[in-house]
């Protein structure tokens, strides 16, 4: 679906949610825009309007963003939105300790790290919203990968990166690795959880394959922005199909 067709349906009387996609241009490798339209479906199933803004390098950060979604890139990428990361910083560390949901892919999820050394030798400072720090390694750690989560069950996705993230302090990880790699080679830890912020090396089709974590989002949002969420029942079906056949896939 082209991204302009996907505007909201809206009447006055319905609540709206605006998902703000941050740095689609330099930063929507592996299908992110896909996440940001399955949450957007997902949001309006649970009866809510929705409007999505993407904010690119140099853009004005709308003020009223209720969630924030943001992709995986290459190293390349990353050194793009760098600096117009850095100016955000402020906003978004209050906007995470706030409480307002997000969710940040692979590349993104580096660097609300505090420092991602690359294997090209630049060390790109993050943002610090995670207490992690990530360093280039010399192999990919590619394929598909299954997860046990706490607070989400089983997770289900697909990694493709060589940075190599380590944990600490106050960050939880999102989820313990069954099949995969995950943040590292050395603990089975995978993602990280702080607030209401979601960190994952898992790209593209993570949100279709895992509608929990979805409404995770949507229910923080929604309690955020109107004091409470009802939760709609929603046939998942197709969903648990797709998860079957996803986990049952070799490495
Ligand atoms: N450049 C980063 C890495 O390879 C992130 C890659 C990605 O977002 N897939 O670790």
């Amino acid at each position: 679906i082209p991204r302009e067709q996907e505007q909201p349906e809206r009447s006055s009387s319905e609540k709206t949610l605006k998902i703000v996609q941050l740095y689609p241009r330099d930063m929507n490798i592996y299908g992110d825009w896909g996440n940001t339209l399955s949450l957007s479906r997902r949001a309006q199933a649970h009866g809510y309007a929705t409007e999505i803004v993407d904010y690119n390098p140099g853009d004005t950060f709308p003020q009223d963003a209720d969630i924030l979604v943001g992709g995986g890139g290459q190293d390349s990428g990353q050194t793009v939105i760098q600096e117009d990361l850095h100016a955000l910083a402020p906003q978004l560390k209050e906007m995470a300790e706030n409480g307002t949901p997000m969710l940040v892919i692979c590349g993104l999820y580096q660097l609300f790290g505090k420092e991602f050394r690359t294997i090209g030798g630049d060390n790109l400072a993050g943002i610090g919203i995670f207490d992690a720090v990530t360093v280039g390694g010399k192999e990919r750690l590619i394929g598909n990968i299954v997860e046990e989560s706490e607070e989400f069950g089983t997770v289900i996705g697909y990694e493709n990166h060589s940075g190599l993230t380590t944990l600490s302090g106050s960050t939880r990880p999102l989820a313990t690795v069954t099949k995969g790699e995950g943040n590292n080679t050395e603990d089975s830890y995978e993602g990280a959880r702080i607030h209401n912020v979601i960190g994952t090396y898992l790209h593209g089709s993570l949100l279709p394959k895992n509608p929990q974590i979805s409404d995770f989002l949507v229910e923080k949002a929604a309690e955020k922005k109107f004091g409470s969420f009802e939760k709609k029942q929603i046939d998942d079906s197709l969903v648990e199909k797709a998860r079957a056949s996803a986990a049952a896939r070799p490495r």
